[in-house]
């Protein structure tokens, strides 16, 4: 089968290897679509995400749905022939954070496209029955390579626990951040603001129904941005702020987005060790930060949410490239070139 693999900084080629063995538990999968993340655009160009180090040849991509094409379990048999979309992270069921729930953030965790497990962008993947959630008929492979992505902004707005009324910034238009203000508005937030440094992505939010949105320079993120919100809201804050950028200063302005007495969400992956947090405004306000970690258990609801026409993907989807395409398509998302906000590798 063909594979685009990851052969290091900036490098991805189209290679033989072949189909997988299926092994107990598994079910092995025809891809269809796959998504490129952010997170692959760190491993694309970096090879890492703070301590987290990936070594070529590596196949990325974590986004991903496809056709379940061979079991050898009967008890997996109704799987066979739909169309899924997979939670790319298998845990271990049996570290201390597994059996209380938080499998998301267990200690032994196998992540699709991340260090020593290779991802989704092949014809092929065994992965994990249990990790895969079909989709109705109707829901094309596109969409349905998007339920990983909607289903971190959902347990995003799930970890802050958002009450109607409230008013909330994002930071970073983004798939995630455009996909956290759908959410946001579904749940009844009075204003949904937003920023991002690209005007096509403030514009999108604009459309999607976001209330306010600013576009900052890249020069001058921070400073512009705090005073933007501090006209917008009589300098209070924002009840809720969401950082969904790919930069350090997502958090800064996120937390000075903050009122008093409440919460940041913090969702971007800013690829660094350590991000500055400006602590002093943060321990004055008392604010509560909240580091968002995937999803967990979320995927029910976002299939079903998806299915209801809940969250539109007409303006975030905008890429489609075919397997051979794969190195453009990294460079294009890498570089946010031509209005680009989410690509997807089509493998059929
Ligand atoms: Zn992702
Ligand atoms: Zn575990």
């Amino acid at each position: 089968m063909k594979c685009a693999c990851w052969l290091g900084p900036r490098r991805i080629e189209i290679i033989e290897r072949p189909k997988p063995e299926i092994k107990s538990g598994e079910v092995l999968i025809q891809v269809e679509s796959v998504g490129v993340c952010g997170s692959d655009i760190h491993y694309y160009l970096e090879g890492k995400i703070g301590d987290q180090v990936v070594i070529p040849p590596l196949v990325l991509g974590h986004e991903f749905s496809g056709i379940v094409c061979d079991t050898r379990e009967g008890k997996y048999k109704h799987l066979l022939g739909k169309r899924v979309a997979v939670e790319p992270g298998f845990a271990c069921g049996t570290c201390e954070f597994c059996k209380t729930g938080h499998y998301n953030v267990c200690t032994n965790m196998r992540f699709l496209g991340g260090p020593g497990c290779d991802g989704a962008l092949s014809e092929y993947i065994a992965v994990p029955a249990e990790y895969c959630f079909p989709v109705p008929q109707f829901m094309p492979a596109d969409i349905a390579s998007m339920v990983e992505p909607t289903a971190v902004a959902l347990h995003a707005v799930e970890l802050a626990s958002l009450c109607p009324g409230e008013t909330a910034l994002i930071v970073g238009l983004g798939s995630i951040g455009l996909l956290t203000a759908q959410f946001l508005l579904n749940c009844g937030a009075s204003l949904v603001a937003g920023i991002d440094l690209i005007p096509h992505r403030t514009d999108v939010a604009q459309k999607l129904g976001v209330h306010q949105t600013f576009t900052a320079s890249i020069q001058n993120s921070i400073e512009e941005s705090i005073s933007w919100i501090k006209q917008i809201t009589g300098s209070r804050g924002f009840d809720v702020t969401f950082d969904c950028t790919n930069r350090s200063e997502g958090i800064i302005i996120a937390c000075q987005g903050t009122r008093p007495a409440s919460r940041s969400i913090l969702v971007g992956i800013s690829g660094e060790d350590y991000d500055r947090i400006p602590i002093s405004i943060a321990r004055r306000r008392e604010l509560k930060l909240q580091w968002c970690r995937r999803f967990r258990y979320n995927f029910p609801s976002t299939i079903k949410l998806i299915e209801q026409g809940k969250i539109q993907f007409d303006l975030i989807l905008t890429h489609h490239f075919r397997p051979e395409q794969t190195q453009t398509a990294f460079e294009m998302v890498s570089k946010t070139e031509g209005n680009l906000i989410k690509a997807s590798i089509d493998w059929v």
